[in-house]
């Protein structure tokens, strides 16, 4: 039996789930994913302004309680859901589709038990050969049709009572922005969950196995990092059935830190082309392949393909060296199959300049935003995107002349 303590129960949530969908029939969604062993329901929770088109919606995927006796989760995960059908997240239902799986684990659940006695973790169960459980194969068939921007999993430091909250990553590929980006999102996430009351440690998941690229490591981050290039991030909540923080208390934290990622999705960062959670850059803002489409989910076809295909990418080199004032060359070769979605390429330069010319292969490129060049800038220096409509195998070369 569940103690009153690891409250939300899975009837609990249940209850809540049908309460908010009879509240709220034209905002939230509720689907049966299927059932756990002991033949439990496992409900995923879609949020999103259902008159905004959906071409143009940011994806966010979030689960709560893959440790069944980390209650704090579900509880975190119900108020997110609560505040998300308010009129002061109407902003971002409009550009943002949120799937909540409030409740991964309800057998576990049910016993305020953190892991199975028999078998595989659910939350481990994303390594080579694909899941087993019911849960992950749930969680799975959600990811892969959302194959969202950013990824939480929401946790609770069971046992540590009247302490800390943390906002955590890890171990995101080298020579990407990834770890400078997951660093400033979970610090402003751990600010705003401070300021809603509870102390918050923020820094990298250096524990093993959490987020890699390699395709052995089996939990849920590495997966939507590995499979979609997520922005993957992992919360904990103090908590312990002796003594917690107030459970309001513990749901403003969470919600707190939740609102202040879900900004990121109606913004621009300023140093990338486009609205939205800044996860479509595979290098340095000052040279990498980017994202490149007409639409959010143009864009995303484009971040995943060219995440997928990455290994084929042998160089991709910026120069010349040392680099002359008014003029750029940009080499790459990949040897993959070809890439049928749009590609770019970014740099930037010091300065506010134009482009007198920029060529791909000798051929002259035009200003576009999908199929030849485009310019922004940011305090006081101009960022330059080649974006090519798809890319075949080989070597290209781009050439650029800068005007003043
Ligand atoms: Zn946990």
């Amino acid at each position: 039996m569940a103690s009153h303590a690891a409250s939300p129960t899975s009837e609990e949530v249940a209850a809540h789930l049908r309460d908010l969908r009879r509240r709220h029939p034209d905002l939230v969604k509720v689907s049966r994913l299927g059932e756990t062993r002991e033949g439990r329901p496992l409900h995923a929770v879609t949020i999103t302004d259902p008159e905004a088109p959906a071409r143009e919606k940011q994806h966010v995927l979030i689960t709560a309680g893959h440790h069944g006796n980390e209650e704090s989760g579900r509880l975190v995960a119900l108020a997110a859901m609560d505040w998300l059908v308010t009129g002061a997240a109407a902003a971002v239902r409009r550009r943002q589709k949120i799937v909540i799986l409030p409740n991964m684990c309800p057998d576990l659940a049910e016993r305020d038990q953190r892991l199975p006695t028999r078998g595989r973790p659910p939350m481990r169960d994303h390594g080579p050969g694909g899941p087993r459980t019911p849960e992950g194969k749930a969680f799975q068939r959600v990811a892969r049709a959302l194959q969202p921007e950013v990824y939480v999993d929401m946790h609770a430091r069971g046992f540590s009572g009247c302490s800390y909250d943390m906002v955590l990553w890890s171990e995101p590929r080298s020579y990407l922005e990834d770890d400078y980006l997951l660093h400033r999102i979970a610090a402003e996430m751990g600010e705003a969950g401070e300021r809603a009351g509870i102390p918050h440690v923020v820094h990298p998941l250096s524990w093993p196995g959490f987020m890699s690229e390699s395709p052995d490591v089996s939990s849920a981050n590495a997966f939507c990092y590995r499979e979609f290039k997520s922005l993957s991030l992992l919360t904990e909540t103090a908590e312990s059935n002796e003594y917690s923080h107030p459970a309001r208390l513990r749901a403003r934290s969470g919600l707190a830190r939740l609102k202040a990622l879900l900004a990121w999705g109606n913004r621009r960062f300023p140093k990338l082309p486009y609205p939205g959670y800044p996860c479509y850059l595979m290098g340095m803002f000052q040279g990498g392949l980017v994202a490149v489409g007409r639409t959010a989910a143009e864009r995303r076809r484009s971040r995943v393909e060219l995440w997928r295909r990455r290994r084929h990418l042998k160089e991709l080199y910026f120069g010349p060296h040392p680099t002359p004032p008014d003029e750029l060359c940009i080499r790459m070769r990949y040897a993959g199959p070809e890439l049928r979605v749009g590609v770019g390429v970014q740099t930037r330069v010091r300065g506010e300049r134009r482009i007198a010319e920029a060529r791909l292969d000798g051929r002259r490129l035009r200003p576009s935003r999908t199929n030849g060049y485009f310019t922004w800038q940011y305090e006081g220096h101009t960022y330059l995107v080649i974006a090519l409509p798809r890319l075949k195998p080989g070597e290209r070369e781009i050439e650029v002349r800068l005007g003043r």
